[in-house]
């Protein structure tokens, strides 16, 4: 999941909602007692986990434990009696079509062996290459100039390079991280929920803003244009590679920058591990002691040991499997969520427990006998840490788009995503008209005690953030799912830190309680989820302009 994603969850969702639509749901409280029973007394949710991230952790797109994780969801929904099972293999290429190679680290040893002698913490950047056996070299710490222009950044380059031939080089200032005196709340306060999932709630204060509120983090951030003769941090960054490259730099060490011992290892940009040196992320504090010691004209002599292997790729998979509809089996709900990972821990937060939830709740109907009208197909996603590629290679070779429509766009009914951490559900917004948030306030409104609070529509087809947003973009009902905070963006987000021991198991049975309801519900009823029709469906997103950037994900 990415960041701007959970302020769109809140914001954008109000912003469209209008006035109260009288529609009348059947409930069927027979079925959500059965589903509630079977989530609470034999829920898989922690054994999935166990596979997901214990056995075939990290699951970065293009190893080959995301192949083995992907391969496992399928052979279990196999087992548990679900049909059509299979891995969809999409592109996984650079901007120039050219296959992009699968990664993985498999060791990585550090320490610092004079002044002192201990080990150190970090993580290893991915698509950056190994090490030449174990290495040892004196440390050098390089503040590269901020914001420079290519002739300031060109003599600096020269004035250095001497300087780091064949060492191991600290890049960037040690990140002063300040004790945060006032942690934010693990749980989101019932009423203000209630208050904004509620369309005809007037606007009150506490309520809408949520976090930055209604319309934060667009345009207008960061006041001044940037000079154009200045270099942006990204392009610093590429000429340290190329330089570090160049003069032969053994290892690149950066900052992680978080208390705690958290560190954050992404990826080299180019995903071409002959573009940048091996890469270590250390933890804050061993960047910190190490770069006190050479402020204080102390020597420090380090010492690396780094095994990555690359593999050929040129694909990446999803999984899928499916729950056959009776009378209306061509008409599909889904559900699901992206089963790769960053690469530093085992993804259980980030997302195996949004897979494992979505199995469940789709396990759960299939355990109790139901036979819904619907088809319904669980899909876990990879690529979606690269920027939601196999979402949108999904999207795309299935439904296309509201404007140029394959023959299953008109007879889609919705994809449910679970991608904020281990949290309980608290909320939905699906990409429709105000009647699809009505449709699923509905069918929610039970499950009010296990903390869901509601539903809005969103007419956003900006995709980003999560997969749901991949159907949102081609003009489908997405539907995102929020979800209690927990220890998510402070902790577990994109760190080493995101492992199995941080689920609770209690609040995800919980989830997948309500989830298989929501999903059994749209399954059977007699109208498909309310979409907006050919001449309502809002404009797809401009293309982002080079201005507007556009990750998010740091
Ligand atoms: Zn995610």
């Amino acid at each position: 999941m990415k960041n701007a994603f959970i302020a769109a969850l809140v914001g954008v969702a109000v912003a469209v909602a209008a006035a109260p639509v009288i529609t009348s749901e059947q409930i069927d409280p027979e079925i959500n007692a059965k589903i509630r029973a079977e989530a609470e007394n034999n829920s898989q949710i922690m054994r999935t986990m166990h596979y997901l991230t214990d056995v075939h952790g990290p699951r970065l797109t293009g190893s080959p434990n995301f192949k083995a994780a992907a391969e496992w969801t399928v052979k279990q929904m196999t087992e548990w009696g679900f049909k059509n099972g299979k891995l969809e293999p999409w592109d996984f290429v650079n901007a120039d079509q050219s296959p992009r190679q699968g990664w993985l680290n498999e060791r990585f040893a550090g320490h610092i062996i004079a002044p002192v002698k201990d080990s150190l913490v970090g993580e290893i950047v991915a698509w950056t290459p190994s090490t030449k056996g174990t290495v040892v070299a004196d440390a050098v710490h390089l503040v590269p100039p901020t914001r420079p222009t290519q002739p300031e950044l060109d003599a600096w380059i020269k004035d250095i390079t001497p300087k780091i031939k064949g060492q191991i080089v600290l890049v960037g200032a040690h990140t002063a991280v300040r004790v945060n005196v006032t942690p934010p709340a693990l749980r989101r306060n019932d009423d203000d929920l209630r208050r904004q999932m509620d369309p005809d709630a007037p606007p009150s204060e506490a309520g809408r803003g949520g976090r930055g509120g209604r319309g934060a983090g667009g345009a207008g951030r960061g006041g001044e244009p940037p000079d154009p003769t200045r270099l942006t941090p990204q392009a610093v960054n590429t000429a340290m590679n190329a330089l570090m490259l160049s003069a032969g730099v053994a290892v690149r060490l950066n900052d992680a920058g978080r208390d705690h011992g958290q560190i954050r290892a992404f990826q080299n940009n180019t995903y071409d591990v002959t573009k940048a040196p091996p890469t270590v992320v250390l933890r804050n504090e061993d960047y910190g002691r190490i770069s006190r010691i050479l402020d204080n004209g102390t020597p420090v002599r380090l010492e690396f040991t780094i095994v990555n292997q690359s593999f050929p790729a040129g694909k990446s998979f999803n999984a899928v499997a499916e729950i056959p509809g009776t009378d209306k089996a061509d008409e599909v709900v889904m559900l699901g969520g992206h089963l790769d990972s960053w690469h530093s821990a085992t993804g259980a937060t980030d997302n195996a427990i949004g897979c494992a939830v979505m199995m469940e709740a789709a396990r759960i109907l299939q355990a109790i006998g139901v036979k819904p009208r619907r088809t319904i197909r669980v899909a876990l996603w990879g690529g979606e840490e690269q920027g939601l590629l196999g979402s949108k290679a999904y999207v795309k070779e299935h439904f296309g788009t509201a404007e140029n429509p394959k023959p299953a766009f008109s007879k889609f009914n919705g994809y449910f995503n679970v991608d904020s951490g281990t949290g309980r559900i608290r909320g939905a917004s699906v990409f429709g008209p105000p009647e699809a948030g009505t449709v699923l306030r509905e069918i929610f409104k039970p499950f009010e005690d296990l903390g869901v609070m509601g539903a809005l529509s969103t007419n956003s087809r900006r995709s980003g953030g999560t997969d749901s947003t991949s159907f949102n973009e081609a003009g489908l009902p997405g539907i995102g799912l929020s979800q209690d905070p927990i220890e998510y963006q402070t902790y577990t987000w994109h760190t080493n830190l995101d492992t199995y021991e941080r689920i609770i198991e209690e609040d995800v049975k919980k989830s997948a309680a309500a989830i298989a309801s929501a999903l059994y519900h749209l399954a059977m009823r007699d109208e498909m989820l309310p979409r907006f029709s050919k001449e309502n469906m809002p404009a797809p997103p401009a293309p982002p302009g080079p201005a507007r950037g556009g990750s998010g994900q740091r």
